[in-house]
């Protein structure tokens, strides 16, 4: 590959063969107030959790147990961090949580000192991906409390070079014409239903695209027709990839000849059938704001199809929806002791390339267990869940979450449950429960 590329292997490949880190105590033990404040935070009414003598620590808290401070002083050999500065002097210095899976033995007790241990399992790359070209680091740990295993971690992140990535297309918003002195009373005819072609005045030639200057007689003085709106495919091409913005892919594109006599490109849509060379295509107008109006094609005669209905939310568990406030985030991202100035300072996180704050991957745990457990009742004993991390949770939006049974063997449910925002999914989890 290259002499970079050699380097971040070479030196990550001695912090793999470190092995598992020495086991690093909790800083506190298990604590009741640390429980209280974490469930207030999520909004986690489990009487599980609540102040008393039985009180027990939720599963998606063993994490925060071991979380470094405010103000960490990490420890020499753990290897996140230490692979993570490897990607940082090679010049993938942003990061991302990609995966973040955790097991269960069973809850911990106000008291107990959980240990965590970590090793580096691997490191992959160089990558392509939507954000930038980058490696994947995935690391193992394992909480102890004394010599009994109590939960396991493998969490994955990806070390990316800003700036490289595929710029965003947006599903939403079609790519707008550009329109002129020239064009104008194409853009006009459209808005008003009318398929116009432009004409000269001097000698009456047709022509399309528009332009300034009669290509026969190159008189300027031009006038415009109202077509008849029919034609036929003279060539065509399906578009399958990259993404267009505002469009569904696969996207046909034709070379319409009207039946004036001047040739068009244009969008068919409907039809099951494949559009073929030939084909008797008539227009339509599709408005793609208040201002523009898109001329697209149909084959003749068709209806136009049904306007495609909003899809179905299908969810086995009710439905939940969760508005993402400021304090929301900067709650649970305290509660859970993730002191990243990107879960609480605006600016700093603006600085760092994003929008706003946001929800971080301990929180998303907690809420995507509390949802499972709301439904599944207070005994429910959580034994795993699986996140794989999409877009980013700002304030001002939704969570919204919906959850589908897998299957049921043995006593052990499993559970789909995603969690979508307005731009996507934030996450998707799989749950292992005992109920
Ligand atoms: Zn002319």
């Amino acid at each position: 590959m290259n002499e970079r590329h050699d380097e971040i292997i070479e030196r990550t490949d001695e912090i793999k063969a470190r092995g598992n880190s020495p086991a690093r105590e909790a800083p506190d033990p298990v604590n009741v107030p640390m429980i209280r404040h974490w469930a207030e935070a999520i909004g986690d009414t489990n009487p599980r959790w609540a102040p008393g003598p039985d009180t027990e620590a939720p599963p998606a808290m063993a994490q925060v147990w071991t979380m470094y401070g405010l103000d960490p002083e990490r420890m020499p050999g753990d290897p996140l961090p230490d692979s993570m500065k490897v990607l940082d002097d090679a010049g993938y210095t942003s990061v991302l949580g990609t995966n973040c899976d955790q097991t269960y033995a069973r809850t911990l007790r106000p008291g107990e000192v959980p240990s965590i241990s970590t090793r580096l399992a691997d490191v992959v790359g160089p990558k392509a991906t939507g954000v930038g070209e980058g490696y994947f680091i995935t690391t193992q740990s394992t909480w102890t409390v004394g010599h009994e295993e109590v939960a396991t971690m493998t969490f994955r992140v990806l070390k990316f070079k800003p700036g490289t990535g595929r710029p965003a297309v947006d599903p939403t918003k079609t790519a707008r014409p550009t329109i002129n002195r020239d064009t104008a009373y194409f853009w006009e005819g459209t808005a008003a239903g009318e398929l116009r072609i432009q004409t000269c005045n001097a000698c009456g030639e047709l022509r399309h695209p528009p332009g300034p200057v009669c290509p026969s007689c190159h008189a300027m003085d031009r006038g415009h027709l109202v077509a008849s709106g029919k034609g036929r495919v003279h060539s065509f091409l399906v578009h399958h990839a990259p993404a267009v913005p505002g469009k569904k892919l696969p996207l046909t594109l034709a070379l319409i000849d009207l039946d004036e006599g001047v040739r068009m490109i244009g969008e068919v849509k409907g039809g099951q059938a494949e559009v073929a060379i030939g084909d008797e295509v008539e227009v339509r107008f599709d408005p793609i704001d208040d201002e523009v109006t898109l001329a697209t094609w149909r084959p003749a005669g068709e209806s136009d199809p049904e306007p495609d209905p909003e899809p179905e939310v299908t969810s086995d568990i009710p439905v939940w929806e969760l508005p993402i406030t400021p304090t929301l985030v900067v709650s649970t991202a305290l509660a859970t002791r993730d002191f990243q100035d990107v879960h609480h300072d605006r600016d700093r996180s603006i600085g760092h390339g994003s929008k706003d704050i946001f929800v971080n991957i301990l929180s998303t745990n907690g809420l995507v267990q509390r949802y499972v457990t709301d439904w599944a009742g207070p005994q429910t004993q959580v034994l795993s869940c699986a996140l794989r991390l999409g877009a980013p949770a700002f304030p001002n939006d939704t969570l919204c979450f919906t959850g589908t049974i897998v299957s049921e063997n043995d006593g052990v449910t499993t559970i789909d449950v995603t969690a979508a925002v307005s731009i996507g999914t934030h996450a998707n989890a799989r749950l292992e429960i005992r109920r």
